[in-house]
């Protein structure tokens, strides 16, 4: 069975040229891999510039955009399979039930968004697939920090902190991903604490 992983990204390119260089630069190496892409189905931002590599590199793309955004963010024409569903909730539940794991590049909002949600299906157990931060230039690293901090303040443990794979280097990222091991999370929950 081919394995897919789901890059979340922006719909935007944002200011530095590396984050569209890093998309292509990700997006070829998971055509390499022979790694399907599963993402948004936008042919705009970082979006399009992930699944633009990866068909270029001979890689299948599953696109997956709700009727309501298709004009907007300019849904994707040459995907191997673009799905049109009805909702945002649709869409995500769609994109990770196809996924094998799941990568955040430099976004917006709504890349946080979709990266939070199935870090947290793992943290509870739905399901055991890595979930990782692709680091450009150190996009990320104000967020690492913060997230530590929710440990230090004992909101988060430290092993599901640890879930969260953070690199800054497209062979090491999918490395760590293939080698991911999802935490026994019996007892998560613990009533004396
Ligand atoms: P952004 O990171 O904001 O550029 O958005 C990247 C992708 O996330 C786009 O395809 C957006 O449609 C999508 N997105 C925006 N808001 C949400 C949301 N609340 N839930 C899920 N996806 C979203």
């Amino acid at each position: 069975m081919t394995m897919r992983l789901c890059v979340f990204c922006g719909s935007s390119s944002g200011s530095k040229p590396i984050y569209v260089e890093m998309a292509t630069c990700l997006g070829k190496a998971l055509a390499e891999n022979g790694i399907g892409l599963v993402y948004g189905g936008a042919s705009v931002g970082l979006m399009g510039a992930v699944a633009d590599a990866v068909l270029a590199n001979g890689g299948e793309v599953i696109g997956i955009i709700p009727q309501a955004l298709q004009e907007k963010e300019i849904a994707h024409q040459g995907l191997t399979d673009l799905r049109v569903v009805r909702s945002m909730h649709e869409r995500k539940a769609l994109m990770a039930e196809l996924s094998d794991g799941f990568i955040a590049m430099p976004g917006g909002i709504g890349t946080l968004e979709e990266l939070f949600e199935v870090w947290t299906w793992g943290q509870l157990g739905y399901h055991a697939k890595p979930c990782a931060l692709f680091n450009v230039e150190g996009f990320y690293n104000g967020l690492a920090t913060f997230l530590d901090n929710l440990v230090e303040e004992a909101f988060v443990k430290s092993n599901h902190r640890e879930m969260l794979i953070v690199e800054d280097d497209v062979a090491r990222l999918l490395t760590a991903i293939d080698r991911y091991e999802a935490p026994v999370l019996t007892k998560w929950i613990k009533s004396s604490e």
